[in-house]
């Protein structure tokens, strides 16, 4: 089917895609339904109700599959970050495929061990504040690789590990002062945030973590940022990282790890989705090739890159509304379900979810809102929409990664439902909440 006009911007095969639509109800051949992967989005909505997160495991599958291409010629594990979207049916479905996990949290490892008990040994265990409870659980679970960023958390981890008569195997991840041009909430590799170990003090805290008998240096890590879209803040930090493994090992020192971290980028307003493993194979290139030579393992921990356009937030019109001129569109989903538009002034098109293509379809501009009562609460400002009616469904593209899992129960909206596609079946992943749900343990 050859798409029209704006049309061909809203596809994100193999995930979502507009087809005609089969049953009667739309009769008009000009209608044309936005389905994920073989599934119209309208049955969906009408068995599951709105606002609703939709994903598709084939895009999912895709997208995991071209990091194994783009890194085929280097010994690597992609450890998928689980805080992007922590749903265990989308841990699973990533386990299955052979995916590692990052999780910055003992939360996120209990979800990781939940989903699949076996792929303990694939997980990293990044963040600035582990306790020493949550260093225990992943001790016991002999996970593979503990990022430890400062020197307490080196003591604390140490002697986790020594009261379980065990070793914990550890990198330090140092910050190496490189800006990633992104949002200055999600830059996390310079000098002034609070991630890391500064570089220059590495060599030092890694001879005093060899000395440890419960410790196990075998790996150097970063991360520095998330949303970057160009490759040499990537080229650059690896070669400092080069630079340190190559000293560190001078220093008699078995490093056996890179962590790359993740961040690769998506883009929310041209995505061009056939390039992808393309893109993919220039972050290799930038990643890999300051690494040449070295003989190292690399973890990758890419979150968004694999989950954000496998993803929509599926939401209806309850209002449409004009103030002094100022349109209104009043939608089902607010911030509590997708922040990012609040929180980084994000962009996510949005389509509707049918096409009208008969002659009435003009274009007007609207803010789209939710009904929470901040003027914070907006998907969308200023967006030119064909002709939308209330009642009718809207999909916010590219919603798979930083969208349930950022969801809160402001306002006491109950969180949206999940539901998982793959061909021409699509299962609830999570039941919508109810209130009592959120009353729940309060006296
Ligand atoms: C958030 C995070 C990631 C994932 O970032 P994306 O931009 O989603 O790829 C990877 N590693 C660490 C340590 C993180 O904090």
């Amino acid at each position: 089917m050859t798409p029209r006009g704006n049309i061909n911007l809203a596809q994100r095969p193999p995930g979502f895609i507009f087809r005609k639509s089969r049953n009667g109800v739309l009769s008009r051949s000009a209608n044309l339904v936005l389905h994920c992967e073989h599934i119209p989005l309208t049955r969906i909505a009408e068995r599951y109700g709105t606002p609703l997160y939709v994903y598709s495991a084939s895009a999912i599958r895709e997208r995991l599959a071209a990091y194994t291409a783009a890194f085929r010629n280097v010994s690597h594990t992609v450890c998928y970050s689980v805080k992007a979207n922590s749903n265990l049916s989308i841990l699973r479905l990533l386990a299955r495929e052979g995916c590692g996990f990052d999780v910055v949290s003992g939360g996120e490892l209990q979800r990781v061990l939940t989903a699949d008990r076996r792929a303990a040994k694939k997980v990293v265990f990044s963040g600035v504040g582990k306790t020493r409870a949550e260093m225990t659980v992943a001790l016991k679970a002999g996970i593979l690789l503990f990022n430890v960023e400062s020197e307490s958390e080196l003591w604390a981890l140490a002697e986790c590990a020594a009261q379980l008569r065990t070793t914990a195997r550890v990198a330090l991840r140092v910050n190496p002062d490189v800006a990633a041009n992104t949002h200055p909430y999600i830059s996390t590799g310079l000098r002034k945030h609070k991630f890391g170990v500064p570089m220059r003090e590495s060599r030092a805290l890694y001879a005093k973590a060899s000395v440890a008998r419960s410790l196990e240096v075998a790996g150097v890590s970063v991360h520095i940022g998330s949303q970057i879209k160009e490759m040499p803040p990537f080229d650059e930090t690896m070669s400092r990282v080069a630079d340190l493994v190559r000293q560190l090992r001078e220093d008699g020192h078995n490093i056996e790890y890179v962590d790359a971290g993740g961040g690769l980028g998506i883009d929310y307003e041209k995505p061009n989705l056939a390039e992808f493993a393309n893109y993919v194979s220039k972050y290799a290139a930038a990643v890999m090739n300051p690494l040449r030579g070295l003989k190292v393992h690399l973890l990758l921990e890419p979150g968004r890159s694999i989950v954000g356009p496998a993803g929509a937030l599926i939401t209806r019109v309850i209002y449409k509304k004009s103030n002094e001129g100022k349109r209104f569109l009043v939608v089902d989903a607010a911030m509590n379900d997708l922040i990012r538009p609040s929180l980084y002034d994000a962009y996510h098109q949005i389509v509707p979810v049918i096409q009208s293509g008969g002659a009435s379809t003009g274009k007007e501009k609207f803010d789209v809102v939710g009904p929470i009562c901040e003027s914070g609460d907006f998907l969308a400002h200023d967006r030119e929409l064909p002709t939308v009616e209330e009642g009718d469904l809207l999909a916010i593209l590219d919603a798979g990664a930083y969208g349930m899992a950022l969801a809160s129960n402001y306002n006491t909206r109950p969180r949206a439902a999940e539901v998982l596609v793959s061909g021409k079946t699509a299962k609830a992943i999570r039941k919508r909440e109810r209130v009592a749900d959120l009353m729940r343990g309060e006296l």
